[in-house]
């Protein structure tokens, strides 16, 4: 294993995307990039150096960015000098990880720079790429590895990933993605919590009486049935995504901003949430699967009928449950989290719900949560903190006002896009916002037993309208607790 080192910035930069043709980096990451370039945070001397199998040279992956990649670029953002300035600093290395070496590769990267690899490619590839990195000389003490997800389909799975990567490169070289860690409004929460001292006392049992954590998607599974079918929204979006949010909100103050004191506390909230048994799995989980119905006026199909998904499907593509973090601060709390494609909308929040006043003073309202912070994170970054105020006139009606933390006017600076940001963070070798490894497998002890136990218990996935907030049972979940999702 190589030795871990503070990274020297100073140094030029030798960004190498495996998968460089693929659709991430072409919406996504060159975009991201290119951000980056226009906003001067890229190291002057940064090449960016995609490979791929097809055949082609300098000039014809230029026009193949130029077709595919720069319709991602908002009018907004894009400056002829700066994008031709950009594409200067491109390359293009064929290769086909399975069959070559990469000696070609290694005659393309500069000796001394600093080599950041970028695994956009599906996880099977991971192993072969990072032993032929290593067997062509280029995994030194600057390098770094950025891993897409999904990393692993299970905690065995997990566990091949970084053995195999972790032969080659050590733990702080390492960046496990997860985009929802780059996003504004997350690390603001962490502002918001840490920067502040009023929230902290009320930030535990049993002054909340319950949060919610949602990821809901508009789209059905579009073209990526092919890997979606084995895969199911517990293993893409709860087990990372919903996880990772969760952690925010429950952590313990960290003992400063490294990355590890950071991870540290985001560990100890997975390894403190209680365990799934098969009852509790069929009492505390719901699967659905989408059937046909409408998104916005449109007719859409239901997942059955999706191309390349088998008629038989039994992947969920959504889950509903209700967790618990056992610890002193979120005893008896419970966290509801619900993720989910064809919804009504494209909407992801966190809602924390405050207990009510202990005693109704103001009889003349009907009751009803009093106190919400909301953290919205698509389609716009906000944070709501909603409180009770007098209706203006004679007697004491109450209702429910929003204190608006409008960040968009209180700051003018551009907010970067989630990619953008992680990769500036990638390049300054900033690891806070990246999983660890031990993070990803206690992700996964505690994901494992949720699907196994369906499995077990032969639970076939409810089904509900596209279109819709999800089948009932997961209105359910909530209503027998007293709660209703906050939409
Ligand atoms: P993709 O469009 O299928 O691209 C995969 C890339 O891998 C292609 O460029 C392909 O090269 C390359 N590749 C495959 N076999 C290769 C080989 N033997 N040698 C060299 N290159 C090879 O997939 P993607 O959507 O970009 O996703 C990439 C990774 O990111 C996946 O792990 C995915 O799960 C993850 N991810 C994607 C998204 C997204 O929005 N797309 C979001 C989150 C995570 P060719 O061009 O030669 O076929």
């Amino acid at each position: 294993m190589t030795s871990s080192a503070q990274p020297d910035n100073s140094l030029p930069l030798d960004m190498i995307i495996f998968g460089g043709m693929g659709d991430l980096a072409m919406r996504k990451l060159l975009p991201a990039l290119y951000m980056a370039h226009l906003h001067g945070n890229l190291p002057a001397a940064t090449r960016i150096i995609s490979t791929g199998r097809q055949d082609f040279n300098r000039e014809a992956y230029l026009a193949f960015v130029e077709e595919h990649s720069r319709s991602f670029i908002s009018d907004g953002n894009f400056a002829d000098d700066a994008w031709r300035s950009f594409l200067q600093r491109l390359e293009f290395v064929r290769v086909d990880v399975q069959q070559d070496d990469l000696s070609a590769l290694a005659k393309v990267s500069r000796e001394g720079a600093i080599r950041v690899f970028y695994l956009s490619t599906a996880p099977s590839l991971f192993t072969t790429i990072c032993e032929k990195l290593s067997a062509a000389g280029l995994v030194d003490a600057n390098a770094r590895v950025v891993l897409e997800k999904p990393l692993g389909s299970d905690l065995a799975s997990a566990v091949d990933i970084n053995e195999a990567v972790g032969k080659h490169f050590a733990e702080s070289q390492i960046y496990r993605i997860d985009h929802y860690l780059g996003k504004e409004t997350v690390q603001n929460l962490m502002v918001l919590r840490f920067g502040n001292s009023i929230l902290e006392p009320l930030w535990r049992a049993p002054n909340i009486s319950s949060v919610q954590i949602t990821v809901a998607e508009e789209v059905g599974v579009g073209s990526r049935a092919g890997f979606y079918d084995g895969t199911g929204a517990m293993r893409d979006m709860v087990q990372n995504h919903l996880l990772q949010l969760l952690c925010i909100v429950a952590m313990e103050p960290p003992a400063s901003l490294a990355p590890d004191a950071v991870r540290d506390e985001k560990l100890k909230v997975l390894r403190s949430l209680r365990r799934f048994n098969l009852a509790a799995i069929a009492r505390d989980t719901v699967r659905g699967q989408y059937i046909r119905g409408a998104s916005g006026n449109q007719a859409v199909p239901g997942y059955l009928e999706e191309k390349n998904v088998p008629p038989d499907s039994g992947t969920e593509t959504f889950v509903a449950l209700r967790t618990y973090v056992d610890t002193w601060r979120w005893s008896k709390v419970p966290f509801y989290l619900r993720t989910g494609k064809r919804m009504e909308r494209r909407s992801s929040k966190i809602v924390v719900e405050f207990a009510n006043p202990p005693f109704p003073l103001f009889p003349e309202t009907p009751g009803g949560v009093a106190n919400r912070l909301v953290i919205e994170l698509q389609p716009e970054e906000a944070i709501k903190l909603q409180v009770m105020a007098k209706q203006p006139g004679s007697g004491m009606h109450m209702q429910q006002v929003e204190l608006n933390l409008d960040l968009h006017s209180a700051f003018t600076q551009r907010r970067a896009e989630a990619y953008e940001r992680l990769l500036i963070d990638v390049v300054r070798g900033r690891l806070t916002h990246f999983m660890r490894r031990d993070e990803l497998e206690a992700a996964w002890e505690w994901a494992d037993p949720i699907i196994n136990g369906w499995g077990a218990l032969n639970e076939k996935p409810r089904s509900y309208a596209a279109g819709t907030w999800g089948p009932s049972e997961s209105f359910a979940l909530l209503a027998r607790d007293g709660f209703s999702w906050f939409e």
